[in-house]
């Protein structure tokens, strides 16, 4: 089968390996759609913390499944995806429910090798039912549900203020479901133009540039003097967290979903006396897969909102390094196989 590695920083490889097979326990996946996210870029460009090389990128997908292997309700042939957050089973955090945070995780894509590749076998608990969707929605549930899960984090409730820091693809995803969980959105970005992508597309109302408007008096303004009840950064942008706490109204929840290498820092009076709630929100878990696709097939997500991009897989090479410049405007490349 093919496969395409990304043997050291900058440098993608096509190559050939032997077809995998399901071993027990694992079910054998024909990839057909590769979606491409900012961790993939930051692996090509050699500045993703604790990433090894060579690797198989890709942990986006969507294909059928040839070999369920005994998989409990799944059909040779269905359209699936899966959830690419490999977990121990064991650890605190698994036996806690939360395995999105398993303390030996591995990655697909990141830890593991991932689905530039014909064919991919992946343990048969991460299997993920299609429900009918198109190959580039099923593609399309994973960076979605990092966003849902955020929102799940924060809880928002209907009506309140959920200010959304970054509107790249997580936080476009997020704003997303705040707005299906009741929320009253609010994007915040210092590019022009993904934001008025937030007010074209995704139909956000606020929107707030943070190099060109006051930032404090247009929160205020908005919400009338309460300041919003929920603030989420999808920037991982250590400037923009550190900035972010002074926005929270009192009793608020700050999510962070984007993650940057150093220490974050806040004036502990000013957090104290909002009775703040500070939380991370790592990956997804399966609830919010279920809660991405049930929302595609309500019709709330447009996934063609998000498709800028699209190569075959014989391309992605040759368009690989023009999806990491800003002015080619790429929220999602989607890589397809067409055999
Ligand atoms: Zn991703
Ligand atoms: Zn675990």
């Amino acid at each position: 089968m093919k496969i395409l590695a990304c043997a050291e920083p900058g440098l993608l490889v096509y190559g050939e390996k032997e077809t995998s097979i399901a071993q027990p326990g694992e079910s054998l996946i024909q990839i057909k759609r590769i979606g491409i996210c900012g961790t993939d870029l930051h692996a090509f460009e050699g500045t993703q913390p604790f990433f090894t090389y060579p690797r198989i990128l890709g942990h986006e997908l969507a294909g059928d499944l040839v070999d369920p292997n005994g998989a409990e309700g799944f059909k040779q042939g269905e359209a699936v995806t899966f959830i690419p957050y490999f977990n121990c089973g064991h650890c605190i955090a698994c036996r806690s429910g939360k395995p999105n945070c398993c303390t030996s995780i591995k990655v697909c894509g990141v830890h593991v090798d991932g689905g530039m590749v014909e064919y991919l076998a992946v343990p048969s608990y991460a299997l993920v039912h299609g429900e009918g969707l198109s190959y580039d929605e099923l593609a399309l549930v994973e960076p979605l549900a990092i966003g849902a899960h955020g929102v799940r984090r924060a809880a928002v409730q209907p009506g309140e203020f959920v200010l959304v820091i970054g509107a790249g693809p997580i936080g476009l995803g997020t704003m997303e479901f705040a707005r299906i969980a009741g929320g009253e959105v609010i994007a915040m970005d210092m590019n022009e133009g993904r934001l008025a992508f937030c007010k074209d597309k995704l139909k956000v109302n606020h929107i707030i540039n943070v190099t060109t408007d006051d930032v404090m008096a247009r929160l205020s303004e908005i919400t009338n003097g309460d300041m919003p009840t929920v603030v989420i950064d999808c920037t991982g942008s250590l400037r923009a967290i550190n900035n972010g706490f002074q926005y929270m109204a009192h009793g608020a929840r700050y999510v962070l979903v984007g993650l940057q290498k150093g220490e974050i820092s806040f004036i502990h009076p000013e957090f104290h006396k909002r009775e703040a709630t500070l939380m991370s929100s790592r990956n997804a878990t399966r609830a919010d897969f279920e809660h991405v696709i049930a929302s595609m097939k309500k019709g709330l997500v447009d996934p063609t909102n998000y498709i800028t991009h699209r190569v075959q897989f014989d391309d992605v090479k040759a368009e690989f390094e023009s999806w990491l410049n800003p002015a080619n405007g790429v929220i999602k490349a989607m890589v397809e196989f067409n055999i």
